[in-house]
C-alpha cells in the first residue's frame, strides 16, 4: 500500500466506487486501450499521487498496461520519467499539486483525448451513458445532464456525487477531495 494505504490491487474497485468521472474516464481508457496521451497521463498521475498511490506502484501499474502495446524499456524511458517527475523524484523535484476542478475544466481537449472534465468536455449522449453506467436513476441522470448543459459543471458533479453516495448535497471543487469524501462515506 502507498503512504495513505491505497493498495494498487484495489484500483479498479476504487475507480468504480470512488473516482470522480474525470479520473474514471482516464482509468477506463488506460485499461481498454493500454495507452494515454500526454495531458491525460499528467492529469491522472497527479491524481494517483494525491490519493496516496506510491510512485513505484503507479509505475508498475502503468508499465503493465502500456507494456501491452509498447516495449517496457521504451515505457521506462518515455513515461517512467513523467511519473517520477510528477511525484517530485526526477527533474526539478518540484512537488506538483494535483489539479483542482477549475484547472481540469479549463483545459482544452481535442477529439480522441480523454482528459478534462466529462461534465464540460463530453457531449450529452456520452455523458448520459456514463451516468447510467454508474447506476443513476432516469430522473437523476436528467438532473445532472441539465446542470452540465447549463455550464454548471461542478454543480453537476456534486449532484452526481450526492446521488451515487446517497449523501447531502455538495459542490465538488477538487477531484482528490471527491475521492476523500467518497472514501469517508463508504468506509462509514
Ligand atoms: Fe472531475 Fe471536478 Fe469535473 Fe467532477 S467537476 S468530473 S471532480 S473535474
Amino acid at each position: 500500500p502507498g503512504a495513505e494505504g491505497i493498495d494498487i490491487k484495489n484500483i479498479d474497485t476504487l475507480c468504480e466506487m470512488s473516482f470522480p468521472p474525470c479520473m474514471q474516464k482516464i482509468h477506463h481508457r488506460l485499461r481498454t486501450e493500454h495507452h494515454l496521451k500526454h495531458s491525460a497521463r499528467r492529469q491522472y498521475a497527479l491524481f494517483l499521487k494525491g490519493i496516496g498511490v506510491a510512485m513505484e506502484d503507479t509505475i508498475a501499474f502503468w508499465r503493465q498496461e502500456f507494456g501491452k502495446k509498447m516495449n517496457p524499456d521504451k515505457f521506462d524511458k518515455e513515461h517512467g520519467y513523467l511519473i517520477r517527475h510528477t511525484y517530485g523524484a526526477a527533474g526539478k523535484r518540484f512537488n506538483y499539486r494535483p489539479m483542482d476542478c477549475l484547472k481540469v475544466i479549463s483545459q482544452s481537449v481535442s477529439p480522441g483525448e480523454c482528459h478534462g472534465c466529462p461534465f464540460r468536455h463530453d457531449n450529452q449522449q456520452v455523458l448520459k451513458k456514463m451516468l447510467q453506467q454508474n447506476g443513476l436513476s432516469v430522473i437523476g441522470v436528467q438532473e445532472v445532464l441539465d446542470s452540465a448543459k447549463n455550464n454548471h459543471y461542478q454543480v453537476a458533479c456534486g449532484k452526481y456525487f450526492q446521488l451515487k453516495h446517497d449523501s447531502d448535497s455538495t459542490v465538488i471543487t477538487h477531484p482528490n477531495l471527491y475521492f476523500d469524501m467518497s472514501r469517508d462515506i463508504l468506509k462509514g
